[in-house]
């Protein structure tokens, strides 16, 4: 008994867009092999056959079952969904024959029966998005590097090709998308129509219009696909339309054509054709005005180039734990090609390559993340009040934060505040030190932070009322602001200067200089 591989597309996944050869070769099969979540959705033409259903991953157990049953002679239904040439099995099942030595004159025989694909009934669905040159990408990476797909998106992307994006988003994959997202918008308006399908002719059908800019604001999973509409796409009562060229010879409201059909593919018709040897003045303006679109968008993008954007970012004040949302949030939007560090004044650094830090900034305030620029500005150092029992001192730390958090300064200063008189944050040790002890606040002012003669802020008061020791500091930083040289520390200016906010500079105890020999003697 001869032995057949049927390898199945049977489209979206409703009885209706199946093939008529899909269904007559599932019938003729002995056994069928698929994707569980596949078997279901045919589950009727397969009856009482023999089933071999195994998980997503399982692809090359799959093609190599099915060549073995084949083998023994049995024809075997090998199904996938959409097309089976497209990210589906039929390659695959090639690929374990080639290796077993196989040819079409002596090996099984192989019949592929096409499907409809996703790019095709999710494009129904939206309208008519795939009228003019398209690609279809898949985001991914378990079997392609992302190099390859990031160069690939990007190489659309300029083309100006729409694009379906296939596997967009995982449970595990889920950072994918926000890149192609990225690289997108650096040759896109921020405008273009980009439609989400999921589940197409499937029970749970889910159909949203949106753009480039806010696609990632909706659900997108494992049975999305992604349209991303070219430079001339356009939405029009919810349907996504894509002329179906740049150059029209056609006009839609006239009823007489001012060519005839047989007149269109005439040279003088088409004088943007590679044929046409000639450059006349018509065919540079007729080539121009098709380029234009692309053109114009592609040298405003190429003007918004990406540069390094540094901020620091923190769960808040005195809250000291990151959520995981946020931990995801900041490890995508760093991506491969940033950094992120852990800074000695309780936050992350971040180093992103962009050209919107305005938006990353949006969105990390959004997960309720603190931001605070680099470089010489004020930074609160708050304690984390023993994770918020003692939380008397809290408001102020918040207070001081919001009026002075960020503010740029003539060199970094630091702001210790912490909660009780255990200090164990070490308010003191910094440029000013602010202790909250027995309902009222101890103020340290110029400690000098770094160094071998490093030395703690000197009390210079005990027990301000709590209402009074926001107008105090900002009194002081204001001082420091207006008269600090640039690139002077605070303790350096609190000593020039003799008095910040009233508070008089004292001489530190400085450390005494011991001589030691060789041996430590
Ligand atoms: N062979 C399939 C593709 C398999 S890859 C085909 O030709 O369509 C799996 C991806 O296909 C999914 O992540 C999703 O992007 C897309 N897809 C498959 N079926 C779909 C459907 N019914 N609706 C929307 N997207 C679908």
């Amino acid at each position: 008994m001869q032995g057949k591989l049927l390898v199945i597309g049977f489209g979206p996944g409703s009885a209706d867009h199946m093939t008529k050869r899909a269904r007559q070769a599932i019938e003729e099969s002995d056994i069928v092999i698929g994707y569980k979540t596949y078997i279901e959705l045919v589950a009727d033409l397969i009856g009482e056959k023999p089933i071999i259903s195994t998980g997503m991953t399982e692809e090359v157990s799959r093609a190599q079952e099915a060549v073995k049953w084949a083998e023994k002679g049995k024809k075997v239904a090998v199904i996938s969904s959409g097309d089976a040439g497209v990210y589906g099995m039929a390659g695959l099942v090639y690929e374990v024959l080639i290796e077993k030595g196989w040819t079409k004159e002596s090996g099984i025989e192989v019949e592929i029966i096409p499907g409809v694909s996703a790019i095709h009934s999710c494009a129904a669905l939206l309208g008519a998005p795939i009228m003019h040159d398209a690609c279809t990408i898949s985001l991914s990476d378990h079997l392609t590097p992302w190099a390859v797909i990031e160069k690939r998106i990007e190489a659309a992307a300029m083309a100006d090709f729409v694009i379906a994006l296939y596997n967009p988003k995982s449970g595990r994959r889920t950072r994918q998308i926000v890149e192609a997202q990225r690289i997108l918008l650096r040759y896109r308006s921020p405008q273009t129509p980009v439609g989400l399908v999921k589940s197409a002719y499937r029970p749970r059908q889910n159909v949203v219009m949106t753009d480039l800019e806010h696609m990632l604001e909706h659900d997108i999973g494992m049975l999305t696909t992604v349209i991303i509409g070219n430079s001339s796409t356009f939405v029009h009562d919810g349907l996504m339309i894509t002329p179906r060229g740049y150059q029209r010879k056609y006009s839609l409201d006239k009823l007489e054509q001012r060519l005839k059909p047989h007149e269109r593919l005439r040279k003088e018709a088409e004088p943007w054709a590679l044929d046409q040897t000639e450059e006349t003045e018509s065919v540079r303006k007729t080539a121009e005005e098709a380029l234009q679109k692309v053109a114009i968008r592609q040298y405003e993008q190429a003007r918004a180039i990406e540069e390094i954007f540094e901020l620091a970012v923190s769960p808040g004040v005195a809250n000291k734990a990151f959520t995981p949302q946020q931990m995801l949030l900041i490890a995508e939007m760093v991506g491969n090609r940033g950094k992120m560090m852990y800074t000695p004044d309780h936050y992350l650094k971040l180093e992103m390559l962009t050209d919107r830090p305005d938006d990353m900034v949006r969105k990390l305030k959004e997960a309720g993340l603190v931001v605070m620029p680099i470089g010489n500005v004020l930074t609160v150092k708050a304690c984390d009040f023993c994770d918020g029992e003692k939380k008397e001192g809290i408001p102020y730390a918040e207070q001081l934060h919001e009026k002075l958090g960020g503010m740029a300064l003539p060199k970094e200063l630091k702001l210790g505040i912490n909660g009780c008189g255990m200090a164990c944050y070490g308010a003191v040790r910094e440029d000013i030190g602010i202790v909250y002890r027995k309902g009222a606040f101890d103020l340290f002012l110029g400690g000098k932070t770094i160094g071998r003669n490093a030395y703690p802020g000197q009390l210079v008061a005990e027990g301000i009322p709590p209402e009074q020791i926001v107008p105090v500091v900002i009194q002081i930083i204001q001082e420091y602001k207006e008269h600090g040289h640039p690139n002077e520390r605070f303790h350096k200016f609190f000593q020039r200067v003799k008095k910040a906010g009233g508070f008089v500079y004292q001489e530190p105890r400085t450390n005494q200089k011991i001589e030691v020999s060789a041996c430590g003697e």
